[in-house]
């Protein structure tokens, strides 16, 4: 399909609909989610909106979707792409390590039906988020770490392979030299992509994929691979999913939280915004850590928040694939 005739039919399929929708919000068991608000407007779908500047990671995952692929398919095809990305050092291959020079990678993925798999403290294989599918859809459980989940990503077929590059191993030795074995809590290594998509059908999935905190002690788990905490999806209401310091977006169970206040009535928006003030609100010192959400709705209405400056993101919309700097909390006015 064309890149206009997918838009179009996105939206024919939407009308084909009306008539069972009454209302935003729709049974997820239905044959179709593309929701019409009381005015009879449709949803603006598909959509996909990731964190950070990864033009070519919603790319992949719009080209996903222009194929009639569902958004879980868009979701695990995009966030490949930036895993594979050995220039990038926050995801996947070329991740920065643990101050013991382990490389670490957490990554989660969530379905229209609540389904969820995850990974935790995975090593050298480079598709987390692959590894998280298939705990999802072929084991009874829903999480797997460190060695064990290595052990399950050899028998499903993923090959194991040094993720620490060149560029990151000396990254690693450069930060030795220098610290004193604490982790650095600055917002250039928070590059998390976390991403959510809206098919054409109306139904949502999201992921969420990293190395997790640069020079991190060895073990250490943060919120990306944590239901409700990196990644939260509800078919019926959005999702939202999260980048920055882990530690404080669980103890606010973020994404969770954003899904529940969209539920409530709030748009992606007002609820990204809310989540982050629920962190200022607990923390003395908000200068030395950055957070950042992203929200979308049923309506394929988005939102995005951060704590500080510099939180970008990327949507992929109305066909258009673009990057926006995020407003944030921080502002020093
Ligand atoms: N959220 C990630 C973590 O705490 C870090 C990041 O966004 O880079 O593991």
């Amino acid at each position: 399909m064309k890149r206009r005739t997918f838009i179009q039919n996105a939206s024919l399929s939407g009308v084909g609909l009306v008539a069972g929708a009454a209302a935003i919000g729709c049974n997820n068991k239905t044959e179709s989610n593309v929701p019409v608000d009381a005015a009879g407007k449709e949803a603006v779908l598909p959509v996909v909106i990731a964190t950070w500047n990864v033009h070519d990671a919603t790319a992949k995952a719009w080209e996903v979707l222009e194929e009639g692929r569902s958004a879980l398919d868009a979701i695990e095809a995009g966030c490949r792409v930036e895993e594979a990305n050995a220039e990038g050092q926050s995801v996947g291959i070329g991740g920065l390590p643990d101050r013991d020079g382990n490389v670490t990678l957490d990554a989660c993925i969530m379905d229209k039906d609540g389904n969820y798999g995850s990974v935790v403290y995975l090593q050298d294989i480079k598709h987390p988020i692959s590894v998280a599918r298939k705990v999802m859809e072929d084991t009874p459980h829903v999480m797997l770490a460190g060695a064990g989940a290595r052990q399950f990503a050899l028998e499903s077929g993923f090959e194991a392979e040094d993720l620490l590059t060149e560029k990151s191993r000396k990254a690693w030795e450069k930060w030795k030299e220098t610290s004193e074995y604490k982790p650095i809590i600055n917002i250039e290594n928070h590059d998390t992509i976390g991403m959510l998509a809206i098919d054409a059908n109306g139904d949502i999935a999201g992921g969420c994929t990293t190395s997790g905190l640069a020079y991190k002690m060895a073990g250490r788990v943060g919120d990306s691979p944590i239901i409700g905490a990196g990644l939260f999806v509800d078919n019926e209401i959005g999702g939202a999913t999260a980048t920055g310091l882990g530690e404080e977006v669980l103890k606010t169970v973020g994404s969770f939280l954003i899904v529940e206040l969209m539920r409530q009535g709030k748009s992606p928006q007002q609820a990204c915004k809310e989540a982050i003030q629920r962190i200022v609100a607990k923390n003395d010192n908000i200068d030395n850590f950055q957070i950042g959400y992203i929200a979308v709705n049923k309506k394929g209405e988005v939102g995005y928040y951060g704590l500080q400056e510099g939180f970008w993101v990327t949507k992929y919309q109305e066909g258009k694939n673009e990057n926006s700097a995020s407003d944030y909390y921080n502002k020093k006015s």
